[in-house]
């Protein structure tokens, strides 16, 4: 499989690297329960097996945005607890129920709705109340506003799952909320999300609800905010060993292993003379003449088009960057007159040693945030697991 099969590309994916991150990320939070965030295929290091990675490093349950990828989680044999938190109302619920999926709640219609199915099912369903406590994406608005919203109001929505939790319909288990600001710790929202947090808990606490779970921080908290873990501490792209901030502090700094590798082979190396201009719209030309290598790797895989110019790469041990347009398909890179064929590696992106470019790098080059430079690399381009 990967370099040396078929394909001429591979992402490799260190397991241990998550193992660790995990571990790296509980003694951040204190001993605090972690929630591996493994949406969107894992931030693209694939679902299941990154999955099974963190709860081998000691996560105690997994959150995924869509309701597709917890039915995944189950249907891979995963037992832990998953929350899912963004459900639509009127979507089919039955199967999350069927499979013991949490779902996470912002308004009063999905928690009807849940009610509904848990009478028909005849167990109540497990859900975890989202609280906005100044994000204003999704969550039941938790600040205090008047005249309030009884759409998605905090209050309206505690009261109505104390009294359907009272009749059996559903099980709280937690309430949790996400910073707008987490990556500027010392921003003045993340204090104040964090005070109408508390609110919001005391306001389910009254309510009779007995949380097993209150969380609210994703990596930059983890690893910026103590104050913020309460019991359960919920990051994702820490877990794959990337700098929510990299202000603050590197990967490395926080002793977080990159686990993302991306590498292709040269598929042809060629001569070219001065003045001949490379790629769409010939916006590099080399001065004098060189070598250029075609590597086969493209915006359709996930290298960001913005990259174009800038992406960094290393072949044989040394950085160049991508010459001239990222393509659909492949990129040109003018490695000048180092000795290559077609065949040999090219790195994109690994854990940073020697020299070698980061997804952090790749972010910068295209102007965006890691996230997406990791979370982008897609189906065509096969996962290998060391
Ligand atoms: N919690 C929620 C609700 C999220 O949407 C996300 C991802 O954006 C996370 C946690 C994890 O965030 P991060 O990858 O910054 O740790």
């Amino acid at each position: 499989s990967g370099v040396g099969g078929l394909w001429p590309a591979q992402v490799t994916v260190d397991l241990d690297a998550i193992r660790h991150n995990v571990q790296v990320l509980r003694e951040r939070a204190g001993g605090a329960e972690l929630m591996a965030v493994v949406k969107a295929d894992a931030y693209g290091h694939g679902l299941v097996p990154a999955a099974r990675a963190a709860l081998a490093g000691g996560a105690c349950a997994l959150g995924v945005a869509q309701p597709s990828e917890a039915l995944a989680l189950r249907a891979a044999g995963i037992r832990a607890p998953v929350l899912t938190w963004l459900v639509v109302p009127g979507t089919g619920l039955r199967p999350l129920l069927d499979a013991d999926v949490e779902v996470a709640v912002s308004e009063p219609r999905l928690l009807d709705e849940l009610a509904a199915t848990a009478r028909a099912v005849g167990r109540p369903a497990t859900v975890q109340l989202k609280a906005d406590t100044g994000l204003a994406r999704n969550g039941a608005y938790a600040l205090r506003v008047r005249p309030a919203d009884p759409r998605t109001d905090w209050v309206a929505l505690v009261d109505r799952a104390a009294r359907l939790q009272a009749e059996g319909a559903v099980r709280v288990r937690g309430v949790f909320s996400h910073f707008a600001y987490a990556d500027a710790p010392e921003h003045p929202t993340v204090r104040a999300q964090q005070e109408v947090f508390a609110d919001a808990v005391a306001v389910a606490e009254r309510a009779g609800l007995p949380l097993e779970v209150r969380h609210l921080s994703n990596s930059a908290a983890t690893l910026t905010n103590p104050s913020a873990t309460w019991d359960m501490v919920r990051p994702g792209l820490a877990v794959f060993g990337l700098s929510p901030v990299p202000d603050v502090g590197s990967a490395a700094s926080f002793d977080l292993r990159p686990a993302m590798r991306v590498t292709a082979r040269v598929a042809v190396a060629k001569r070219i003379p001065a003045g001949q201009g490379v790629s769409y719209g010939h916006t590099y030309t080399p001065a004098r003449e060189t070598t250029v290598v075609d590597v086969p790797l493209g915006y359709a895989d996930g290298v960001p088009r913005h990259a174009s110019g800038t992406g960094p790469v290393q072949v044989g041990g040394r950085r160049f960057r991508v010459s001239g347009r990222v393509c659909m398909d492949q990129f040109v890179v003018d490695v000048g007159d180092l000795d290559v064929a077609a065949g040999d590696e090219v790195v994109l992106f690994g854990a940073g040693g020697a020299d070698e470019p980061t997804a952090q790098d790749w972010a910068e080059a295209a102007g965006t945030i890691s996230y997406e430079i990791v979370t982008r690399f897609g189906p065509r381009v096969p996962r290998v697991y060391v």
